[in-house]
């Protein structure tokens, strides 16, 4: 029972053998099958459906699936929950130079090497403007998610994927990247039953520790001092960036530094990370991460203010109230809805809002403030960031961000990739 993922089902795992893999391109390159090189945004998806991070999806979405997707937020099965549409998105003109027709096996490559075989069984269209209102309640490109869609070329492939080649996963992120099996077993050698959830793009300060500190005893209740049952799966989203946002190396090294230095223990704490490109969808987005963690074997998952929200867009506790309008038992995951951890001055330390009866006198920690505390580079009191942690955010500036520890152009342009494909042999 204990691989199995959302939907009930055992979890995907479509990756065949090297030697196999190998022996497969050479069939399909005498077979002279068609080629397709992916960019970044889809190689990323390719190695998630591939892993089981999109369980049970074992390829791109067909038109049925979107539809449903969008409509009820299923899939095209009717009863499994789905929130966001994973599509393989080619121009018109490709798809006609390339020849490709339906039931066509196509291998498809990334940076020039063989990378996985996709079988497509659906070629289709899709109006976009309808899919960004249903899934982002908006058809204004200042949407990220919006805009994403609209870019999206005008024809679309469905069908099962499966990768011939692994990737390789870069420094510094390698022993952070876990599939959803390795996962399992990781949490299985720590003993833990309990496993909570926090997703995160950001660097920790001390609102982030305690947020994870409640829920932990939310949920856990009490501490064993032997051999603790449960723990925190800190899963940072790895993916496409937008200048202003922390930079990645920042984000997964910040966050291991808090066990590393005793904010948390060792045996209850673990910083993984998952490759995905935030859609900011807010509530819909909410329910994709209950998904995913459950596939990488977590009970329970932490939902704050505006999760996975951008703007204005969604009221901050629409992620929150999406779950209660979900069928009864379609996720096999359990929230956890966090309000607001402030610093307030008057009972001088860090506090929650369902706690604390100075409102008027709370200090947020809000993003500008934490942003210009880092540009300062003065260290802050420990009480806002932990010293260890706050010197490992200045580290990466230095090491991984061109001295900046936000994204900006140079980064994108200079970054060392998460991952590379390298020549299959
Ligand atoms: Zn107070």
């Amino acid at each position: 029972m204990e691989n199995i993922g959302h939907g009930g089902k055992e979890i995907v795992e479509r990756v065949m053998p090297k030697a196999a893999a190998i022996k497969r391109v050479e069939e399909l390159k005498a077979a002279k099958v068609k080629t397709l090189d992916v960019r970044l945004q889809m190689a990323t998806e390719v190695i998630d459906i591939a892993y089981g991070f999109f369980s049970p999806l074992e390829g791109f979405m067909t038109k049925a699936d979107v539809e449903s997707v969008c409509d009820n937020m299923l899939l095209a099965d009717g009863k499994t929950v789905w929130s966001i549409p994973i599509v393989f998105d080619i121009s018109e003109e490709e798809l006609k130079k390339s020849g490709i027709k339906q039931y066509d096996e196509v291998l498809l490559t990334y940076t020039g090497n063989p990378f996985a075989v996709f079988d497509i069984t659906d070629i289709y269209t899709l109006d976009k403007k309808e899919v960004a209102m249903k899934v982002y309640g908006t058809t204004e490109d200042k949407h990220p998610g919006v805009k994403r869609t609209y870019q999206y070329q005008d024809k679309f492939l469905g069908g099962k994927i499966t990768l011939l080649n692994p990737p390789k996963i870069n420094e510094p992120f390698t022993r952070f990247w876990l599939t959803p099996k390795q996962m399992r077993e990781r949490f299985k050698e720590k003993g833990w039953e309990m496993i909570i959830n926090h997703q995160t793009r950001n660097v920790p300060h001390t609102g982030h520790e305690w947020l994870m500190k409640g829920a932990y005893l939310g949920a856990y209740g009490s501490m064993m001092v032997d051999k603790p049952r449960g723990g925190i799966l800190v899963n940072a989203i790895i993916g496409s960036k937008r200048p202003g946002d922390y930079i990645d190396e920042a984000i997964i090294l910040c966050q291991e530094a808090q066990g590393k230095h005793g904010y948390f223990r060792e045996d209850i704490f673990l910083t993984t990370c998952s490759l995905w490109d935030m859609r900011y969808a807010g509530p819909r987005e909410a329910v994709f991460h209950a998904c995913l963690r459950t596939n990488l074997g977590c009970t329970h998952h932490m939902f704050g203010r505006d999760h996975a929200g951008v703007g204005s867009y969604y009221d901050p506790y629409d992620a929150h109230r999406i779950f209660n309008k979900l069928p009864k038992g379609s996720l096999n995951i359990t929230p956890i809805f966090n309000l607001d951890w402030w610093f307030c001055p008057v009972c001088d330390e860090v506090t929650y809002m369902g706690f604390c009866g100075h409102k008027d006198k709370k200090a947020s920690f809000s993003g500008t403030l934490i942003r210009s505390i880092i540009q300062d580079g003065v260290k802050p009191p420990r009480r806002i960031f932990r010293p260890e942690v706050f010197d490992m955010i200045m580290e990466c500036a230095k090491k991984y961000g061109f001295g900046d520890a936000f994204v900006t152009e140079d980064y994108l342009k200079r970054r060392n990739p998460v991952f590379t494909i390298e020549p299959l042999k």
